[in-house]
């Protein structure tokens, strides 16, 4: 699991050989609950999601906010601010790229976000709204884990890629090459 995660350049005119995408770890513990609950609204409807619809939700969930810096930049090679809407476009767009992101946020945070909601649901399995359902546990039982490492990106984690990490401060430091292992 590396952690930034290393994509082929994802910005206009590709000017970086790689760029990296860093992931909270941990995970504050904020973001944790937002994670939890937005996941967990999917378990307050009349029916629990399917393994599919568990799984989009991870992935946008893990996408929207636990992405903590970025070497993406805009079409004038500036930093690309680190923004919902260019989260948003990164997962239009780059659908394979963020997809490995959202791979790696799963391994990072199964154990903190997708586990207990998994055994919430199950010890408190929600007052079925319809009478028809005879075994409430049922179907409920399967892990819904997101598939790992389905989408495997070549991820040789090369430093000085001339990328510039973008955080959620707003900032952009300059190459934290030196602060992870080598
Ligand atoms: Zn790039």
């Amino acid at each position: 699991m590396t952690n930034p995660v290393v994509l082929g350049c994802t910005c206009p005119g590709s000017p970086h050989q790689a760029d990296r995408i860093k992931l909270f770890d941990p995970l504050p513990f904020a973001k944790a609950i937002i994670c939890r609950q937005t996941i967990a609204a999917l378990f307050a409807g009349d029916e629990p999601p399917s393994e599919a619809e568990m799984s989009a939700a991870v992935f946008e969930v893990y996408l929207l906010h636990c992405v903590q810096a970025w070497t993406r930049t805009d079409a004038k090679r500036k930093a690309l601010p680190l923004s919902r809407p260019a989260l948003r476009e990164f997962m239009e767009h780059w659908p394979v790229e963020a997809a490995a992101v959202a791979d790696a946020a799963n391994e990072l945070y199964i154990d903190k976000v997708v586990l207990p909601l998994l055994q919430a649901a199950l010890r408190s399995s929600p007052t079925t709204p319809t009478a028809s359902e005879t075994s409430p546990r049922s179907g409920r039982s399967k892990t819904p884990r997101t598939r790992s490492s389905q989408f495997s990106t070549t991820s040789t984690q090369t430093d000085g890629t001339g990328a510039t990490f973008t955080s959620l401060d707003g900032g952009s430091s300059t190459s934290q090459s030196g602060t992870t292992a080598a």
